[in-house]
């Protein structure tokens, strides 16, 4: 059993290992997301502002067809009022020609405003462009080094799964069985040191009468109160 349990020892430093690197792959790979996040969501802005700035321009467009319009009455009205033959009419066709000249100067007053907000709004879409650009490369940049790192990782995952195999391999299956479900109940740790008198995994003490068992190293021994395996280095005591 003792040779058995300096095995399982060993299978778990590989386990904890792996478990490390596991952590640190994740870790990279939520990095990674977030970095395609940032980018997602400048581009997301710049589109909003492009949308924001067509529909400006379409404002705009309609204003300037307004326009049109009436420069088109107010050249009807002067036609027709050269044509006028009472005061009546003729004050009437003025009256008009006033009202058009106004609106005329409201939708000119208009059409500069959003002149104004266009140009403002093309120079914020050009501002993020570029940062849009610079983030991208940087990005790019940081992405690779991530990979990089993914990549380190994986080849460290595949010698570890190998070692982890040959140590597994010596290991009768049923004891490897225990060791796995005690790990995933005791947060990883399924196999401790009894030093000291007590159980280095959860510090309480330990029955004297349980280190006979221990240092015969002939069975298996629990802590009777965290249940982890426990073994015993006879030089350490
Ligand atoms: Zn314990």
């Amino acid at each position: 059993m003792r040779k058995n349990l300096f095995m399982l020892e060993e299978l778990q430093e590989l386990d904890l290992k792996i478990d490390g690197r596991q952590g640190e792959r994740q870790a990279l790979l939520d990095q990674m997301a977030e970095l395609d996040r940032q980018v997602e969501e400048a581009r997301i802005a710049v589109d909003a502002k492009r949308s924001e700035l067509a529909l400006l321009e379409e404002e705009k467009q309609g204003l300037e067809a307004n326009l049109i319009t009436e420069d088109d009455n107010i050249a009807r009205s002067e036609v027709r009022q050269k044509e006028i033959k009472t005061q009546k009419e003729y004050q009437a066709v003025v009256k008009e020609i006033t009202a058009a000249r106004k609106l005329k100067g409201e939708l000119e007053e208009q059409i500069l405003q959003k002149s104004a907000q266009s140009e403002e709004l093309a120079a914020d879409i050009a501002a993020r462009e570029t940062d849009l650009n610079s983030l991208e490369e940087n990005m790019a940049t940081r992405k690779a080094e991530v990979q990089d790192g993914l990549e380190r990782i994986d080849r460290e995952l595949a010698a570890d799964a190998a070692a982890k195999e040959t140590t597994t391999k010596a290991i009768p299956a049923s004891l490897i069985k225990r060791y796995q479900a005690l790990r995933e109940r005791r947060q990883g740790i399924a196999i401790v040191e009894a030093r000291a008198g007590s159980c280095s995994g959860c510090n309480m003490n330990l029955p004297p009468q349980l280190y006979n068992s221990l240092f015969r190293g002939d069975d298996l021994v629990l802590c009777p109160h965290c249940q982890r395996m426990l073994l015993v280095r006879q030089d350490v005591q």
